[in-house]
């Protein structure tokens, strides 16, 4: 595995990961498998962070959050305006699916860096380099991202714990739940987004 050096430009740059749901979801109803469903995506969040999550709660407006701790009110309600944000962002775009705060859940995770390489508050998490492998991205085997999307279908994405800057998480809250509107408003520019090792980042909408 080769290692590449950060670049100057990833400090500021928000990196996410979409993960392929190939198999796991294909082809179910979320709402219809329900608990199963649910039991599987903790499942994944599980096996994708290396954590255990024990606490699950609600936003203000309705978002389910599942995390490893319990969460503050400055993160449930920057979760919420991020959310408010991508859905007022979309709606102007004329998508209509996916943009109900309840038809989301984020998990919580604990971060496994709280400082980039230039020393920037950054709680990110690390996660297989999969299709970021040899990239400018790659740590060696794994990347840092400050949020991953679990599933498109079941509207779901991992987030990491924050102790400041709640600006952050609703720009990262934001930034996931675009993977997600995408998928299930513009498929095809979800397509050319999801994967940012070939380009690209955040905001995908304005
Ligand atoms: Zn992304």
């Amino acid at each position: 595995m080769r290692i590449k050096r950060y670049r100057g430009a990833f400090a500021a740059f928000v990196f996410c990961t979409v993960l392929v749901a190939a198999g796991i979801f294909a082809g179910q109803d979320a709402e219809a498998q329900g608990q199963r469903v649910d039991s599987r995506l903790v499942a994944r969040a599980q096996q994708y962070t290396g954590d255990r999550f024990n606490f699950e709660t609600q936003t203000p407006r309705g978002a389910r959050v599942i995390s490893v701790s319990r969460p503050n009110a400055a993160t449930l309600n920057a979760i919420d305006r991020g959310l408010a944000e991508l859905f007022a962002v979309a709606r102007r775009r004329g998508y209509d699916a996916a943009t109900e705060h309840t038809d989301y859940t984020i998990f919580i995770a604990r971060p496994d860096r709280t400082r980039d390489s230039s020393g920037a508050y950054s709680p990110d998490i690390a996660i297989g380099a999969a299709q970021y492998a040899g990239s400018v991205y790659d740590q060696g085997g794994y990347v840092f991202a400050a949020g991953l999307v679990l599933s498109t279908q079941a509207c779901a994405f991992v987030i990491a714990e924050h102790e400041s800057n709640w600006q952050r998480v609703a720009d990262v809250t934001r930034y996931e739940g675009e993977h997600i509107v995408l998928y299930h408003n513009d498929r095809r520019l979800y397509s050319r987004t999801a994967d940012h090792s070939r380009g690209g980042g955040h905001p995908i909408l304005q």
